[in-house]
């Protein structure tokens, strides 16, 4: 499995020797035939697991007719995912886009163009929160204000200011009048899966109409069932001005957007913005089929049945393993353990279970299964994290 070669890929990433060559369902098979459960879903990409058959139809006739033609023409796949994405949010406009920081990136810069064509061209500031992840441009990054992210790479953009907490009174302490709108991520994924609160949300919903500025969601995480609802926002019974999409919305293939009011989307006018790819006829062909899926009454009610179920076991898993995890975090399927040992050896420990998960911030384990997961396979996942444990703490005692 491990190879000696020199890699000729840039360092970015500290990665598993793990070379996975299929995929099927929930599972991801190695190039030796081994099954790991992948409960990170390629970081809460693949909402639909590895292979869906729908998916791989869905590409294979799209791939047979037309990949790419550019934003220079109409696409009618690209009409077709706007529509149903208007149809099932607050949006009236779309921009398509490959990831999500262009998503995050975009949702920056339409946010800042509204007040700019209505006569505000002061009002530039961003406000966002501690702990924020909205991707890696140099913007998203400064959004974000992860120092550690932004380390080496010159001046980062200005215009961003970060609050230090999910609290209204300080918050409103940094409005003034360069304030251009909030964004903020519904339940903050890599940072450490950290739920905003549905309280807290229907007042800063409040806050902005009170302040007359803008409220952008990043859903890029969060969004496209994940926490039971097609987007996370709903819980809360409030929508934003425009919102940021990606990972689950292409369940695999790189498809980002970011959505707005007509109000909003008003203010973007032929040259103001653009993508070379984004949405083009192969990526809103597969994202329209997972929308639909994904956005089925019958569907959303599976996730949220299937956590509550897993939940439930975790809740167990921590009372039963408190040296080893101290609380649960999240909403629906994104789920957040906090670990008392490294949350990297956790993950390591997990794997050697062969079950997938992946690291977040404040020492976190995150929990992404596929949302079409089943009982059989969180029963799994458990299973492997009790056996876990038992290696967890035979390891510290040796140490
Ligand atoms: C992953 C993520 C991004 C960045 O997405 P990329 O596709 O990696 O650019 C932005 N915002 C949130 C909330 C994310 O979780």
């Amino acid at each position: 499995m491990n190879e000696s070669k020199q890699s000729h890929v840039m360092t970015t990433y500290n990665r598993a020797a793990l070379r996975f060559e299929r995929g099927e369902g929930a599972w991801l098979i190695t190039d030796d035939g081994d099954r790991y459960l992948d409960f990170g879903s390629g970081v809460a990409v693949n909402v639909l697991g590895h292979a869906h058959p729908k998916l791989v139809a869905t590409l294979q006739a799209q791939a047979e007719k037309l990949w790419h033609v550019s934003n220079l023409y109409t696409i009618p796949e690209q009409e077709a995912l706007a529509d149903a994405l208007c149809a099932h949010s607050f949006a009236e406009r779309v921009f398509f886009c490959n990831s999500g920081a262009e998503a995050a990136e975009g949702m920056i810069k339409v946010m800042r163009k509204y007040h700019a064509v209505n006569g505000h061209p002061e009002k530039v500031t961003l406000i966002s929160f501690a702990g924020a992840f909205h991707g890696r441009t140099l913007a998203a990054l400064a959004a974000a204000g992860n120092q550690a992210y932004l380390e080496g790479f010159g001046p980062a953009p200005a215009g961003f200011v970060q609050c230090s907490a999910f609290d209204i009174g300080k918050l409103e302490a940094l409005i003034d009048d360069t304030t251009a709108g909030v964004l903020i991520e519904p339940v903050q994924g890599e940072g450490g899966v950290r739920d905003t609160g549905t309280a807290f949300l229907r007042d800063l919903r409040k806050l902005c109409d009170k302040h007359d500025i803008l409220l952008g969601f990043d859903e890029v995480q969060c969004g496209i069932g994940r926490t039971g609802k097609l987007f996370a926002h709903e819980w809360a019974e409030v929508t934003p001005d425009v919102m940021a999409i990606a990972k689950g919305i292409g369940g695999g293939f790189p498809l980002g957007a970011f959505l707005t009011s007509e109000k909003l989307g008003a203010a973007m006018q032929p040259g103001t913005h653009g993508s070379t790819y984004g949405g083009n006829p192969l990526a809103t062909a597969v994202g329209a089929a997972v929308l639909e899926t994904v956005s089925q009454p019958a569907f959303l009610e599976h996730v949220q049945d299937v956590s509550g179920f897993f939940r439930q076991q975790l809740a167990q898993v921590i009372d039963e393993n408190s040296d080893i995890f101290t609380e649960l975090r999240g909403l629906g399927l994104l789920i957040g353990l906090k670990c008392t040992p490294l949350n990297s050896d956790v993950v390591a420990a997990l794997r050697h279970h062969h079950v997938l998960s992946v690291g977040a911030g404040e020492n976190t384990l995150r929990l992404l299964p596929p949302l079409n997961v089943t009982r059989e396979e969180i029963a799994v996942a458990i299973a492997a994290l009790q056996a876990a444990c038992v290696d967890l703490r035979a390891a510290k005692k040796e140490a």
